[in-house]
């Protein structure tokens, strides 16, 4: 599912489709809804009444610790995801808050999973790695962001737009 909302290729890996869509591991969701339990029950128990007001602090300081735990988890050098987790991880707050969903084309320039000649070579699609618009030597989401004359008219708008 998440590499649908992503749309991502089938082939991008499950860290970086969740990661791009703001989708938490399901193991600390459920940690998160286990500990959320855990206090309500505790504090009924204990003879306290507890408002809606109590639940919602109770829920988003269960959340800030769920989202600081996957934060500690993507900075792990296990994913081959690294790209992603490096463009998204400098901006994670600010990731999670926003209401776009990701395009096609950011999910292609963050996973290099695409129609790029370094990904299609690496899967067996293309004999080399050459771009087919310049003839660069590699073509990979790096190269068509900041190299290929090809896109030059796109790059001078995303500078303009974005520095
Ligand atoms: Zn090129």
């Amino acid at each position: 599912m998440a590499i649908r909302f992503a749309l991502g290729y089938r082939t991008v890996s499950f860290e970086a489709a969740s990661l791009l869509v703001r989708f938490p591991p399901l193991e600390i969701l459920a940690d998160m809804d286990a500990k959320m339990y855990k206090r309500i029950r505790d504090l009924r128990q204990s003879g306290n009444s507890v408002p809606g007001i109590v639940v919602v602090r109770l829920r988003r300081e269960e959340r800030r610790h769920a989202l600081k735990r996957w934060r500690e988890l993507l900075q792990q050098p296990k994913f081959s995801c690294k790209r992603v987790v490096e463009a998204v991880l400098q901006y994670f707050e600010a990731w999670l808050k926003r209401k776009q969903r990701i395009s096609y084309r950011l999910t292609q320039m963050l996973t290099e999973h695409d129609c790029f000649g370094q990904y299609l070579n690496r899967i067996g699609r293309e004999a080399t790695t050459n771009c087919h618009h310049c003839g660069g030597a590699i073509d990979s989401a790096q190269h068509t962001l900041e190299e290929c004359p090809a896109w030059n008219t796109e790059r001078r708008v995303l500078v303009a737009r974005i520095g």
